[in-house]
């Protein structure tokens, strides 16, 4: 998968790390910033995930991380997960399964 994306897209750059890494990574299946997907498997429910979020990075530039928060907080004021209910990864997860 991630050769194929590769070869997409030239401006994506796959750069693989040691084990040690991934063992830092344990419970979680990717995390994304502008520009730059991690994840420690080449999964790609994980990576369209992510590839989800760096959209909604576009979207809302630097009040991303802004929005997140308050979508967190927002959950757990309703008494659910900051995490699993945040909007932002449920949107996520909706666009994860999409071929
Ligand atoms: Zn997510």
């Amino acid at each position: 998968m991630f050769e194929r994306l590769q070869e997409r897209d030239q401006r994506l750059r796959v750069v693989q790390r040691p084990s040690w890494w991934a063992r830092l990574w344990h419970g979680w299946g990717g995390l994304s910033w502008p520009f730059v997907v991690l994840t420690v498997r080449d999964d790609q429910t994980i990576i369209r995930h992510e590839l989800r979020h760096q959209f909604q990075w576009m979207l809302l530039g630097p009040l991303f991380p802004v929005v997140y928060l308050l979508c967190g907080l927002w959950a757990r004021l309703r008494g659910k997960s900051f995490y699993r209910d945040n909007l932002l990864e449920v949107d996520a997860r909706k666009h994860q399964d999409d071929v």
